[in-house]
């Protein structure tokens, strides 16, 4: 879930300028008129589901629905939900004839639910994108060519010669990205000497790795590490983490949600109002059933406005969402308008047996093809069990892929076994508890 912005793959210059000047401008705009450009772009993006993706074709002419006809946001309800079961029976015919033009790239997320599901991504959705987190970083003073230092993964898994680096810095984009493989008290000292280094003015991360790395550095009893503001992204930030990351880094936690697969947006403003970015996708909450009035929490329905490639209309994200019950207008009078608390990714942490903190592990399944689905539970110190589902296509390879990237990330003296299980068996555990990476072990602060 959380979005790696690759400026290579960003640079359109004209449109980018374009689409920033609007969003520069929407925000400011009346929920109504921030409404009809949601409905306008709504029609594009119907129309072009009719004319060009085979799926949405014959599921439109069997409802008799005439994307033509919509002349309100509502109408978008007469199409069903879309769900990740049905995404991956009709991947093939998801996929818009005229994809090519738009640049499309296969990826692929295990989302909360550790269900595995592919999708494409193309070159307008990649601006947007670019230009969401350009607004959104510039609500807490981000300007193109300040330095940001964000924890990740993916380029020491993809840059194994750097795999032991604990940082990469790329002087282009100044963007100085810290090892989370190699996260320990232990390494404690390493990072803040790159960070002392770069001076980064902010600071991007899960929020659990924010949160366990402000618990070292409290624990370390000294550093003068202070950042403009620190972004949280990815997992649900508890209110108790967010007051240790703010103490800590003496500024306030921007904190965000987002899915790969980018029907929704949700980021949080100066005065900490949670606000929907209407220009980004169109966000339904599918009530719970068995939700009273009190509960008021919700299923997040999305549908990608800028996503040709492969449109998700009506796309159940998996994730869960509180309607604010007090006004939905922010005291920073933007009109984009706020919902409550998000019930989004929660995960454990995985302790190696030398002191390495794994607040990031679940993305192993996002690099695997051929898991249907994936769980990772740490018995003790030493042993990790990897619950699997595989696809028809899994093979001797894909074990050995599987299990090279699980040793990028605990090292040689784990021991790593697969219990191979079916869909049936997972489904029996709760769905809103679920976690893809149980722990039965914690860091101790002492
Ligand atoms: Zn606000």
């Amino acid at each position: 879930m959380s979005v790696d912005l690759n400026f290579r793959d960003f640079f359109h210059p004209v449109s980018i300028l374009k689409l920033r000047r609007f969003l520069e401008k929407s925000q400011w705009f009346s929920q109504e008129k921030l409404q009809r450009y949601q409905l306008n772009r709504l029609r594009v993006i119907l129309s072009h589901a009719y004319e060009n993706v085979p799926y949405y074709r014959s599921l439109f002419s069997e409802l008799q629905f005439n994307p033509q006809d919509v002349t309100s946001l509502d109408d978008l309800k007469k199409i069903p939900i879309l769900t990740k079961d049905i995404v991956r029976k009709n991947f093939n015919i998801l996929i818009a004839r005229n994809a090519k033009s738009f640049n499309p790239v296969l990826t692929r997320t295990s989302g909360t639910s550790g269900e595995s599901v592919e999708f494409y991504l193309d070159r307008p959705s990649n601006i947007l994108e670019f230009c969401y987190y350009w607004r959104y970083w510039s609500w807490a003073g981000y300007r193109i060519g300040d330095t940001f230092a964000e924890f990740g993964n993916f380029y020491f898994l993809t840059h194994r010669e750097d795999i032991h680096k604990i940082h990469h810095f790329n002087p282009f984009t100044k963007r100085l990205i810290l090892n989370g493989i190699l996260f320990s008290y232990e390494n404690i000292d390493k990072y803040i000497e790159v960070i002392d280094k770069h001076k980064p003015l902010f600071l991007k991360g899960l929020a659990s790795t924010l949160y366990i790395f402000a618990l070292f550095l409290k624990k370390r009893g000294q550093s003068n590490l202070s950042f403009k503001a620190v972004f949280s992204t990815g997992e649900m930030l508890i209110e108790s983490q967010r007051a240790v990351i703010e103490e800590v880094f003496q500024c306030k936690v921007f904190d965000s949600y987002g899915h790969m697969e980018r029907t929704v947006a949700i980021s949080e403003c100066p005065n900490g109002g949670y606000h929907i970015n209407l220009e980004y996708g169109i966000m339904e909450i599918e009530q719970q059933k068995n939700s009273n009035e009190e509960s008021r929490i919700g299923r997040i329905i999305g549908t990608s406005l800028h996503n040709f490639s492969m449109p998700l209309l009506r796309y159940d994200v998996g994730d869960l969402v509180e309607i604010k019950k007090e006004s939905i207008y922010c005291s920073c009078k933007r009109g984009l308008p706020l919902i409550g608390k998000i019930h989004g990714r929660q995960e454990d942490s995985v302790i190696t047996p030398d002191g390495r903190v794994l607040t990031s592990i679940y993305m192993i399944f996002e690099l695997v093809e051929d898991i249907e689905f994936g769980q990772i539970i740490q018995k003790d110190k030493n042993r990790l069990v990897l619950r699997i589902v595989k696809k028809e296509s899994y093979s001797a390879e894909s074990e050995t892929k599987l299990l090279s990237i699980v040793r990028d990330f605990v090292g040689d003296i784990m021991k790593i076994d697969i219990d191979y299980t079916n869909i049936e068996e997972i489904k029996k555990q709760d769905s809103h508890k679920f976690r893809v990476v149980v722990s039965n072990c914690k860091w101790d602060m002492n």
